[in-house]
C-alpha cells in the first residue's frame, strides 16, 4: 500500500479506519470494508464522484472478491489511483485453520497485534453456515461459556465482522465449494461466535446490511440469525432497523436460576425479556423466536425445568434449541445425559413446542457452541482466571 499523499488525505474527514502499510506505519486511510452501501455512496460523493460507484466497488470487493484496485476495470484510471492513495481493503489475518473430522472448519483470525477471534464454517447437505464473531472476548460472563472466561477486550469493527464472511466465502469458493445449485459457498450466517452482538449494535447492523445487500452477498434476513443473551432495549431497535431472525439464549426457566447462569438477567429479567420477544415476533412478516437452552447436568435439565419452560413459552411463537453443553478446560459444568436431553425434549414437544436438539459440530477442534476462545495461549492462564472469578461468587 503506497504512502498516501498528504494533501489528498486531508481533504477527507478522518474516519478512524486504520490501515497498516508494508512498513508497519499506521496510516489514516479509509478501510472500504467498514462502509456499507450508504457509507460508500457518501464517501464517493465526498470525493466528488457519482454515488453509483458505491455499487460498483461493492460488487468488486464483496461479490467478486477482488481487492486489487487495478483490476476494477469499470472505474476510471484516475479514480483507481485515488482509491489506492486514500483507501485500503484491510481484512483480519488468518493465523490458523483447523478442520474437524465432520467437515467443520475453524479459523483463528488476528484482528490487531494483541487480539484474535475465531469463526467457524459448518457444511451441511443443503447449506453452508458461517458462525461469525462480533467482539474480542465477551463482557457478559455466562458461567458455562469459554469466551466469557477470557473477559472482554473490544468491539469488532464493521470491517472485522464482514471481513470474516469475505474470507470464508472467497476462500471456499476458490476451493470450488458451493452450496447446492447456488453460486455462493455461504448460504447462512449465524451471529453466534465470540461476543454479544447487541452490545456492538451499530457495527453488527452495518455488517448485516452488507450481508443482505444484493450488490454484496444478497442473503435474505431468513438466512441470518443473531444470537443474543437478550439486551432488551436493543431488541426493539433491531426489530426497527434490521429485523433478522433472533435466537435468545435463555438457558433457565426461572429468574432465580437464570440470574446465576446468565448474570445479565439481573438487569433484564425474564418478564421484560419475554415481553421484548413477543414484540419482536409481532409485525410483518411475523416470525418465530428461537430460544437456546444449554443442557447442563443436574443444573437445568430436570423434567420440572422442562415443564416450567413449556409454561413460560406457551404464548410465544417459539422454537426451542437444546444445546448439549460443550466442555472446555477447567469448567466444572457437565453435559446433561442423552436420556435427560431426550426426556426434556419430549416434555416440550408434548406441550406443542417445536424442539430440536442441536447437533454438536466440530467439537474435536473446539469449534462447538461456547468453545470459541480466540488467542490460543489464553488457555494457559484460564485456571487462575476461573479460580479468581469463582472465589468472588
Ligand atoms: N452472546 C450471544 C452469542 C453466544 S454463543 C448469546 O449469548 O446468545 C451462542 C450460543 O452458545 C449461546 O446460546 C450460548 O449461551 C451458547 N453456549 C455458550 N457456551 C456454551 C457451551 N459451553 N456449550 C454449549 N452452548 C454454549
Amino acid at each position: 500500500m503506497p504512502v498516501p499523499n498528504s494533501q489528498s488525505t486531508q481533504k477527507l474527514p478522518l474516519r478512524g479506519n486504520f490501515c497498516v502499510d508494508p512498513n508497519f506505519q499506521f496510516l489514516k486511510m479509509v478501510n472500504l470494508l467498514n462502509l456499507d452501501r450508504q457509507g460508500l455512496a457518501s464517501f464517493f460523493a465526498e470525493l466528488g464522484d457519482k454515488p453509483f460507484r458505491a455499487t460498483q466497488v461493492m460488487q468488486w470487493i464483496h461479490q467478486q472478491g477482488v481487492l486489487d484496485f487495478d483490476a476494477m476495470t469499470n472505474l476510471s484510471k484516475a479514480l483507481r489511483q485515488r482509491l489506492k492513495e486514500i483507501t485500503c481493503v484491510s481484512l483480519p489475518q488468518v493465523q490458523t485453520i483447523q478442520a474437524s473430522s465432520d467437515g467443520t472448519r475453524k479459523w483463528l483470525l488476528q484482528v490487531d497485534s494483541g487480539n484474535s477471534i475465531e469463526m467457524v464454517f459448518i457444511p451441511e447437505d443443503d447449506r453452508g453456515t458461517l458462525c461469525v464473531s462480533s467482539q474480542v472476548g465477551c463482557a457478559l460472563d455466562c458461567r458455562f461459556c469459554a469466551t466469557a472466561q477470557q473477559g472482554f477486550n473490544r468491539n469488532l469493527t464493521v470491517a472485522e465482522i464482514i471481513g470474516q464472511l469475505w474470507l470464508a466465502e472467497h476462500t471456499l469458493r476458490t476451493e470450488g465449494y458451493r452450496v447446492d445449485k447456488c453460486s455462493q459457498a455461504i448460504s447462512n450466517v449465524v451471529m453466534m461466535g465470540m461476543g454479544e452482538p447487541l452490545t456492538n449494535f451499530n457495527n453488527v447492523v452495518k455488517a448485516m446490511n452488507i450481508m443482505m445487500d444484493d450488490f454484496a452477498y444478497g442473503l435474505s434476513w431468513r438466512r441470518i440469525t443473531l444470537s443474543t443473551v437478550g439486551i432488551v432495549p436493543a431488541l426493539a431497535r433491531l426489530r426497527e432497523q434490521c429485523p433478522v431472525n433472533i435466537a435468545v439464549s435463555l438457558h433457565a426457566p426461572t429468574d432465580a436460576l437464570r440470574d446465576q447462569l446468565v448474570p445479565i438477567n439481573k438487569k433484564y429479567p425474564l418478564p421484560e425479556l419475554l415481553a421484548a420477544c413477543h414484540a419482536y415476533a409481532k409485525g410483518k412478516p411475523s416470525r418465530h423466536i428461537t430460544f437456546e437452552y444449554v443442557m447442563l447436568k443436574d443444573i437445568n435439565d430436570s423434567p420440572t425445568h422442562a415443564r416450567c419452560l413449556a409454561k413460560l413459552l406457551q404464548d410465544i411463537p417459539a422454537k426451542v434449541n437444546l444445546i448439549p453443553f460443550n466442555p472446555f478446560p477447567y469448567t466444572h459444568y457437565q453435559r446433561a445425559t442423552p436420556e435427560a436431553i431426550d426426556s426434556f425434549r419430549d416434555i416440550l414437544m408434548q406441550a406443542r413446542l417445536v424442539t430440536v436438539t442441536r447437533k454438536t459440530r466440530g467439537d474435536d477442534i473446539e469449534a462447538a457452541c461456547g468453545q470459541l476462545a480466540g488467542k490460543v495461549h489464553d488457555r494457559t492462564h484460564r485456571q487462575n482466571h476461573v479460580n479468581v472469578k469463582e472465589s468472588y461468587t
